[in-house]
């Protein structure tokens, strides 16, 4: 009983990704992370920015945060 709810437990700590989700690439953990850009409307010529959130490890960290 015991042993088969360890590993229950095991298989939902590994199966959900919402927290320690590391990169198969480069093996750090992977953090959402809120970035703004600004959009340029092509009719009216203005901006507006729009909020995205991303996924960054360090693979693309540099890209995307500067
Ligand atoms: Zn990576």
């Amino acid at each position: 009983m015991g042993k088969k709810q360890r590993t229950f437990m095991d298989k939902i700590a590994k199966g959900t990704g919402a927290r320690g989700e590391e990169c198969p690439v480069c093996q750090s953990v992977i953090r959402n992370i809120k970035i703004v850009r600004a959009v340029r409307n092509e009719t009216s010529g203005s901006w507006r920015f729009v909020e995205t959130v991303e996924k960054v490890c360090k693979c693309n960290e540099k890209e995307l945060l500067g």
